[in-house]
């Protein structure tokens, strides 16, 4: 389905992200995290493209496995990392030949041990000019942007990260999808600034569960995210004991998913890097659990 009919009039849009693993024992877990994932009829699940590593072969690999198999929409992440114009051709040219017919269109990260993005030969400088590639020669597909609540971490400043966001919009843009947050209210002010700029499409909150606290401050870290002083001392207090993490994790995360829906957000993008036990017992605390085993 075209990311552009998955939200509006009284549907709800929980999308899920996974990445490619790099073993054959990881990919077997994935699998088994997407069956058990898919009882909740995501409206699509996303995989990640790798900025220029060993995985980036895979991305179309799962999502049309995701199609076929498990009979979900899928979305393919895509970046401008490392790629001329043509070869961004060739991949959306594959990626269309497998069915797989949305994609978060991105600049990427700069590859490990490179700090700043340096735009290929005959490549791309921004998201924006990915949009518009896609929209010009496969104007069938859906297309997702990133989002940035706490503004992107090289972003010359707020005012201009949000005409930016509108650029990839007006370029050919279906729905925002956010970096991770803990802190509610940024997302709201973006949401807010995001329409009274114009940018009239969906804009879906990125939610990360805190499952394991030193890599989720690591990830934060690199975001810029803000994690709630309280959370933190609260996480800090119950040092290495991986479970009490776990536990205080989940219950913010409903928190905050509860929120966010009390507040009529369209959707919710769910990192659940890979893993399933925090996205069950999320979706269900929220009352998502499928109909079948409600009860
Ligand atoms: C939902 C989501 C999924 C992601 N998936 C992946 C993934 O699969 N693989 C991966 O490698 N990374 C992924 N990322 C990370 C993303 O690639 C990085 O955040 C990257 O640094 C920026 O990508 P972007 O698409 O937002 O870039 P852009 O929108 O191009 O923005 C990058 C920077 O350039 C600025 N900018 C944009 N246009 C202009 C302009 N015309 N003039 C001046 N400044 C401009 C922006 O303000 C921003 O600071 C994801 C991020 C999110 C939120």
């Amino acid at each position: 389905m075209h990311l552009s009919e998955l939200y509006g009039a009284g549907q709800f849009g929980l999308s899920i992200e996974i990445f490619p693993p790099k073993s054959p024992e990881a990919e077997e877990g994935l699998r088994q995290t997407l069956r058990e994932l898919s009882v909740y009829k995501p409206a699509f699940v996303s995989c990640t493209y790798g900025a220029g590593g060993s995985t980036r072969g895979k991305t179309i690999d799962w999502c049309s496995e995701i199609q076929d198999e498990l009979g979900l929409t899928a979305t393919a992440h895509f970046t401008c990392v490392g790629h001329s114009r043509d070869e961004l051709l060739e991949w959306l040219q594959q990626a269309d030949a497998r069915g797989v017919h949305n994609i978060m269109a991105l600049r990427g990260d700069p590859p490990a041990g490179q700090t700043d993005f340096v735009t290929a030969a005959g490549g791309l400088s921004y998201a924006s000019d990915l949009v518009a590639l896609i929209n010009e020669h496969f104007p069938q597909m859906g297309i997702g942007v990133a989002g940035y609540p706490e503004t992107h971490p090289q972003a010359v400043s707020r005012k201009i990260d949000m005409e930016n966001l509108k650029r990839k919009v007006d370029n050919g843009g279906d729905a925002v999808f956010t970096q991770l947050f803990y802190v509610n209210d940024h997302f709201y002010r973006y949401w807010e600034e995001a329409l009274s700029l114009g940018v009239n499409v969906p804009i879906v909150p990125g939610v990360m569960p805190i499952t394991e606290f030193s890599r989720i401050k690591r990830i934060a870290g690199m975001c810029g995210a803000e994690i709630p002083v309280e959370l933190a001392s609260q996480l800090e207090a119950v040092q290495d004991d991986k479970a009490a993490q776990l536990e205080i994790g989940l219950e913010f995360a409903v928190n905050q998913c509860r929120d966010l829906i009390d507040h009529g957000v369209p959707g919710i993008h769910l990192y659940v890097l890979n893993k399933s036990d925090a996205g069950h017992r999320i979706l269900d605390a929220l009352g998502m659990a499928p109909a079948e085993t409600v009860g």
